[in-house]
């Protein structure tokens, strides 16, 4: 069975196409600047790569330019569209319409329509794709997965605000989380690492990247996560704020003259590592200006590694316990002070780091950074969000 994987973004749109046999990646790729002039589309197969420069003027061209890569290219790797069982479907937010891997049908398509505004950055663009691949591919069967999924199976006390009971009744103004598909992925493969069964885990799960969450996993289902209505809550990030008061909020619009839709931009593209440390949203030039005496790259650095050491002990507490912490994601998987500043200074819980076991260079693969006598296992594990999302398409035909 093959499984065509799309995360279609408002101006790009990746895929994989995926051998669900081997769960081997097929062949991938990126259409970029789709609806601007100087698209482009990089193709990867059979150890090669393909870059074709055109303008891609909508996502329906761009899912016809991909497919006839996959079938025609100088490196096609079907012979024909059939080949393709289903399509999987990356979107960002469900909100409580959808709690599961969904088939496309024109009545799920309105309701998609209809949460749309739950993440505007994200939905419509999904949206767009998806809409794209029913134009040119009528007959194939399509899943929808949704990032929120896997935290659908929080309790209501993690999930609801203390806001007035009826309003979140109304509005489904709650906690959401994000990055789910991660989450699950690295919660499952922690659990076949350990050889033991999910049920018998109690997991922390930390997707730390441009954007970053973490996660209570307890006996395999999420109990509780940081990001919350939206992906602008938790610990701080990349570019985005994390948890703040809204009160100080309306204090720093009233000051800057910002409305509220400005002062939601600011939070989320001004502020994070890149406010605090006015150098960069990016994690390696942080380090790399902390190690050149940059204080407030290293008070960034400080602030992130702090907000992610609260919410591990916090979700040990929620889960009266903990087996293991994993890291994954651009940061967690590739730096090592940062894994040494969240796990490091827990021995009095359990957890004890070699730092030399730490100190390795991402070969995509699963490593074991705790030491052999640390009772909390801490692995770092490459996320592979498009496998579950082409795992869960498959399971749902
Ligand atoms: P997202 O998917 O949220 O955009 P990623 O998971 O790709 O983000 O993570 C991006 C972050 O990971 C960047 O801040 C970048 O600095 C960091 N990162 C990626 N690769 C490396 C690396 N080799 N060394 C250190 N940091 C890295």
């Amino acid at each position: 069975m093959k499984i065509l994987v799309i995360n279609a973004g408002s101006s790009s749109l990746k895929y994989q196409l995926i051998d669900m046999e081997t769960e081997g990646v097929i062949a991938k790729g990126t259409c970029e600047r789709i609806g601007i002039a100087g698209g482009k589309l990089t193709h990867k197969a059979q150890g090669k790569e393909f870059v074709i420069e055109k303008d891609i003027p909508n996502h329906t061209e761009a899912i016809s330019l991909v497919l006839k890569e996959l079938v025609d290219g100088e490196a096609g790797v079907i012979s024909s569209m059939d080949e393709i069982d289903a399509v999987g479907h990356r979107v960002v937010a469900s909100g409580e319409a959808f709690t599961k891997t969904t088939l496309v049908t024109d009545e799920v398509m309105k309701t998609m329509d209809e949460i749309a505004e739950l993440a505007p950055l994200h939905n419509p663009a999904a949206i767009l794709g998806i809409n794209a691949c029913r134009a040119v591919m009528p007959d194939k069967k399509m899943a929808l997965v949704f990032d929120t999924s896997f935290h659908a199976t929080m309790p209501d006390y993690a999930y609801l605000y203390a806001i007035d009971y009826d309003d979140y009744k109304q509005y489904k103004v709650r906690r959401y989380g994000a990055h789910g598909t991660s989450h699950k992925y690295v919660a499952g493969a922690a659990a076949e690492y350990l050889h033991k069964k999910p049920e018998e885990l109690k997991i922390v799960t930390c997707h730390l990247g441009n954007g970053s969450s973490i996660s209570a996993v307890d006996g395999g289902k999420c109990i509780d996560t940081s990001m919350g209505f939206t992906p602008l809550a938790g610990v701080p990030m990349g570019t985005r704020s994390g948890d703040i008061d809204v009160a100080a909020i309306d204090f720093l619009c009233k000051k800057k003259g910002m409305t509220m839709d400005e002062g939601l931009v600011y939070l989320n593209k001004k502020c994070g590592m890149l406010g605090v440390s006015g150098v960069s949203s990016d994690f390696r030039d942080l380090k790399a200006a902390k190690e050149a005496g940059n204080d407030r790259a290293r008070l960034a650095l400080d602030m992130f590694t702090y907000a992610c050491k609260k919410y591990v002990g916090s979700y040990m507490a929620a889960m009266g316990g903990l087996d293991c912490i994993v890291f994954t994601a651009g940061v967690g998987e590739n730096t090592p002070t940062i894994r040494s500043a969240i796990a490091g200074g827990l021995e009095f819980f359990g957890v004890k780091l070699d730092e030399s076991r730490n100190n390795y260079r991402n070969d995509g693969t699963i490593h074991e950074i705790s030491a052999e006598d640390s009772r909390v296992k801490v692995l770092v594990i490459p996320t592979n969000e498009e496998l579950v999302i082409a795992r869960e398409t498959a399971s749902l035909l």
